[in-house]
């Protein structure tokens, strides 16, 4: 059975056939480590996860890079702001990072190269494109001429005479025109910087792919994923330097782009403040719960993350933990049980399969199927005594008497019964429950 995926590219359904069957490559544009990741930031984490468990099962030699973006405007700010050095930010985001993977059971993959091991191949790049006339150098920067590049906006399916300056490209009188973005940089003084032929400084968020991807994955390869914000300019400007820079047709093949995590129909972004840390959830809700509420929507539609949809993961867990057994091989599964996964990553389809390949579990049939099933989403990864321990710190409350006392804390405000407020507020902090009112709303996050 053929791979299908939506391919923004094209923006068609496509079938997928590798360069070459024995050497799949696939790269995913990897954290900016200055915050720690929220819910947003982990749909990409698994559902590229899942598509490298489906491009293995299929393939021999299937090589999947994500990077760690380790030098960057955001992380030179928040270091300042933390009073903290570039360096010990990193380190410390790029832990808590992958400690989220391992809390949502993402698998490692092949390749993780941070930014900072690889400047001289952004230097390489730069100077590839100088020479062949696609960069300029003005005042200690190096740009991207984009105007040189005739398939610009292919992807994003913009036109150059409509091209506006997007959120991550700098406004500067030194470039020539104003949609040329930046490849190298000078850093002012307290700010890290490498040697180079334009003097000290660093290189530009979107050359860091380009040349990362070139090293592990070479000139052309199979697959570039992230999320739908990157298209542009992230993605436009990454095609637009590997290109010329390497002299080819095509950089990658299928371009893979998840869509959004809205919380009541807003994006769930750090810009709009209403983001939930990933980390936040680790000491009272399974990574497991977060990993099934991911898959709960198809990957090309926005997902709405509220707390029913964590409470109806948690007791489908609940039940499918029920026929959970450790000793039950794993078996190889058909294609048939696969073909939602085959058919674009239909995560939903596949896991309503699920729910049937329980019913039979649940009456001592093919118990094996379903396990294993559940296993390759990477679902049922902890044995039940683990899943046990997650349900006992949840039992002290569930979310929906989280949301149902906080309801009734503010009808108590409405009527000015104060001293009820206080005593529901304090309540849920007993519990382990903090909450805090803004704008109007109230929020509220576990200890
Ligand atoms: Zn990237």
């Amino acid at each position: 059975m053929d791979i299908f995926l939506t391919n923004n590219l094209t923006n068609k359904k496509e079938r997928f056939v590798p360069r070459d069957n024995k050497n799949i490559g696939m790269y995913v544009c990897g954290p900016t480590v200055y915050d720690d990741p929220h819910i947003g930031n982990a749909r990409p984490l698994v559902v590229f996860d899942i598509l490298f468990k489906l491009l293995k099962n299929k393939f021999d030699n299937v090589s999947y890079v994500r990077n760690i973006t380790d030098i960057d405007d955001k992380i030179i700010k928040s270091s300042r702001e933390q009073k903290i050095s570039t360096k010990e930010l990193t380190d410390k985001v790029t832990k808590s990072f992958l400690e989220d993977c391992k809390y949502l059971n993402c698998e490692n993959p092949t390749h993780q190269p941070k930014a900072t091991e690889h400047i001289d191949l952004m230097i390489e790049m730069t100077n590839e494109l100088i020479k062949k006339g696609f960069a300029y150098e003005n005042n200690r920067h190096v740009y991207f001429e984009v105007k040189k590049f005739s398939d610009y906006g292919q992807l994003s399916n913009k036109k150059l005479e409509d091209l506006i300056a997007g959120s991550r490209v700098e406004i500067s009188e030194n470039k020539k025109n104003s949609e040329d973005f930046v490849l190298w940089k000078p850093s002012n003084k307290d700010e890290p910087f490498w040697d180079s032929p334009w003097g000290k400084g660093r290189p530009g968020w979107h050359l860091e792919c380009s040349a990362m991807s070139k090293k592990f994955l070479g000139k052309e390869f199979d697959i570039h994923g992230g999320g739908i914000d990157l298209v542009f300019p992230h993605h436009e400007n990454e095609i637009a330097q590997s290109r010329c820079a390497n002299q080819t047709k095509v950089f990658a093949n299928y371009w893979i782009h998840n869509a959004f995590i809205t919380m009541s129909n807003e994006k769930m972004a750090k810009s709009q403040g209403n983001i939930l840390k990933i980390k936040n959830f680790r000491k009272k809700i399974s990574g497991q719960v977060i990993r099934l509420a991911l898959m709960s929507a198809h990957y090309k539609q926005p997902l709405d993350w509220n707390n029913k949809l964590l409470d109806n993961c948690q007791s489908t867990l609940d039940k499918w933990y029920r026929v959970y057994s450790q000793d039950i091989k794993s078996i190889k599964l058909t294609d048939e049980i696969l073909k939602p996964l085959y058919e674009d990553l239909n995560t939903p389809g596949y896991i309503a399969n699920l729910h049937q390949l329980y019913e039979k579990a649940n009456m001592g049939q093919n118990k094996e199927l379903f396990l294993s099933a559940c296993k390759f989403i990477g679902l049922l990864n902890e044995n039940k005594e683990q899943w046990e321990n997650y349900k006992k710190i949840n039992a002290s409350i569930t979310v929906t008497d989280i949301e149902s006392k906080i309801d009734l804390r503010n009808k108590a405000r409405a009527n000015k019964d104060y001293k009820e407020a206080d005593r529901i507020r304090d309540d849920l902090l007993n519990k382990g429950v903090l909450i805090e009112d803004k704008d109007g709303k109230t929020l509220w996050k576990f200890k």
